[in-house]
């Protein structure tokens, strides 16, 4: 026997449309690439989006047809993602910090037709263009009066485009399970993977990540998603924030402490979101200016673990950190580290301690760690497994690869290695490529990182595994100092050491100058390894 309740799928635009009717007033404030503050509204995005897609349509973008964007957050971007879903084509957004190498690859991987990409990237996609058969149209998001020359086929520039259409026109009905997103994982290893998100898992991603021991938005907050949209879905944000009727404060191009801190401050921001590197950026301005941050109450950090240092910072500052694990695969908030009663009535400093992990699924997610069997570990918290993931917000196979990315029995393996507690809290030790094998004993390069930039002259920091003659590998310390700071090797070590075994401790410690980055901000460990693999002599 069926249910009796009206049949209504869960399609992107029906975020937009909720947001637009219930909270159509509520500001999007966007720091916009032409350098002013440009203010509109849900009201707006949505009808500007409904232009966009009846013009798109007019154009022969067709249902599943892939439209790339390139782009900082903005409210042209917000808007492009839903004109774009709102008829059943697919938003391809392009992570610009990409080789142009891998940029080609991923766009003629993904056949877009179609691009629309902020001033800033003009001059990186006319060196591109020759080699994308596919986009036929460049639209540059801004206005006929910063519309440069370009050489680019079919370029116009995005209000010009809007311009040519009404907006009197319908949203597309479709299945929930038809795409909506797709987003390539970096490739740090191997080619560049497409994770391809449906209408029905960005919403349920979006109505999860948007509890309260989630992220939890609701109408009253002002969120900042400082992570862009080219990263792994940014983090729901595009979503969660409409869907809950909170205020969005896009940052545009400026991702420094300064900028950041200055339109937290103007935008009145509640919430906001990035990578640990964003966060030591602004904290560094902050401890250097004296400036405070005033209206901000939460923010998550995830991407890479966060250290417990920018955990106690900002809890000093009266802002309580949501530490979030995810990945590009999982849409991407796969846990988030918030307090439950048992865990309620530990000290400040046990507190602390616990929000280092990285916390607890939704209940769109389901985890467990696993032996190399395939058996599965105790949650005693010191056990750990190769972590696995399930759910409908999790992919099940990567595109045009016509193949399950899952175990036998359904699992997708998440390539990180982790204990989970006894009341469920998951903490990731490493990725198992990064974790150094030294005498068939394993040691945690996070925390050992964890634990470097926590001494007051390190800005950053990164452990790699060097080859060794008699242990295999082990340890070695990479250190960024502060500005103006110098590093005692010996005193980092000595931070260092009450806090793990004596033979985890680091054999080594070198400065330098600046650690290489990804794409998405993380600290490029298969570099450093490469660089550094012989430092201790064995071949
Ligand atoms: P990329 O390969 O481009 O970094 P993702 O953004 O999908 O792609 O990265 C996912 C990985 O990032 C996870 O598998 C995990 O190793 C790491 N990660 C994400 N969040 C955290 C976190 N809070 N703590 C530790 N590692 C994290």
């Amino acid at each position: 026997m069926l249910g009796l309740m009206q049949d209504w799928p869960l399609l992107t635009h029906r975020v937009i449309d909720h947001a637009a009717r219930h909270h159509g007033g509520r500001e999007v404030l966007s720091r916009s690439v032409e350098g002013p503050l440009h203010r509109s509204s849900y009201a707006e995005v949505r009808h500007r989006a409904l232009r966009l897609a009846q013009r798109l349509a007019r154009d022969g973008v067709r249902l599943g047809d892939r439209v790339a964007t390139m782009a900082w957050n903005t409210w042209r971007h917000l808007e492009a993602w839903y004109g774009i879903t709102g008829i059943g084509a697919v938003y391809h957004t392009l992570n610009p910090r990409l080789f142009p190498e891998q940029i080609a690859w991923i766009l003629n991987h993904a056949e877009s037709r179609m691009m629309l990409a902020d001033l800033t990237f003009v001059p990186l996609l006319e060196q591109l263009a020759p080699k994308l058969p596919h986009i036929t149209r460049y639209v540059i998001l801004t206005d006929a009066a910063h519309m440069p020359a370009t050489s680019l086929p079919g370029a116009v520039d995005y209000e010009s485009f809007l311009a040519e259409a009404d907006g009197d026109f319908a949203w597309s009905e479709f299945d929930e399970n038809t795409a909506a997103g797709l987003c390539y994982t970096s490739g740090t290893t191997g080619e560049p993977k497409g994770v391809l998100y449906s209408h029905r898992s960005n919403v349920l991603h979006a109505m999860a990540c948007s509890l309260p021991d989630v992220f939890g938005l609701a109408a009253m907050d002002r969120v900042m998603p400082v992570v862009p949209l080219f990263h792994a879905n940014g983090w729901s944000l595009p979503f969660s924030a409409p869907l809950s009727g909170a205020a969005l404060v896009m940052p545009g191009p400026k991702l420094d402490g300064p900028s950041v801190h200055a339109l937290l401050e103007e935008g009145r921001v509640t919430f906001t979101a990035a990578v640990p590197t964003v966060w030591l950026a602004l904290l560094q301005h902050l401890e250097a200016t004296g400036a405070a941050l005033t209206t901000l109450k939460r923010v998550a950090i995830g991407g890479s673990a966060c250290p417990p240092r920018l955990i106690e910072a900002f809890t000093q500052r009266g802002v309580r950190v949501v530490h979030a694990w995810g990945m590009t695969e999982m849409s991407p908030v796969g846990t988030v580290c918030s307090m439950k009663p048992e865990t309620a009535g530990l000290s400040p400093q046990g507190q602390l301690e616990l929000q280092a992990k990285q916390g607890c699924p939704p209940f769109t997610v389901d985890m467990r760690i696993v032996g190399d069997d395939g058996q599965e570990k105790p949650w005693d918290g010191s056990t750990f497994g190769n972590l696995q993931v399930r759910g409908p917000t999790v992919t099940r196979g990567y595109f045009k690869t016509g193949k399950s990315a899952l175990t036998e029995d359904g699992w997708f393996e998440t390539g990180d290695v982790a204990t989970i507690d006894a009341h469920g809290y998951m903490h990731v030790t490493d990725r198992t490529k990064d974790v150094i094998k030294s005498g068939g004993e394993w040691i945690s390069s996070i925390e050992l990182e964890n634990l470097a930039v926590g001494h007051p002259d390190v800005a950053e920091a990164a452990v790699v595994a060097a080859r060794h003659p008699k242990w295999d590998e082990r340890p070695l310390l990479i250190l960024v100092p502060k500005q103006g700071r110098t590093i005692e090797k010996q005193s980092v070590l000595d931070h260092i050491a009450p806090h793990v075994a004596k033979w985890w401790l680091p054999d080594d410690v070198v400065v330098v100058e600046e650690i290489p980055h990804t794409a998405t901000g993380k600290i490029q460990k298969t570099k450093l390894r490469e660089q550094f693999a012989g430092y201790f002599g064995a071949g």
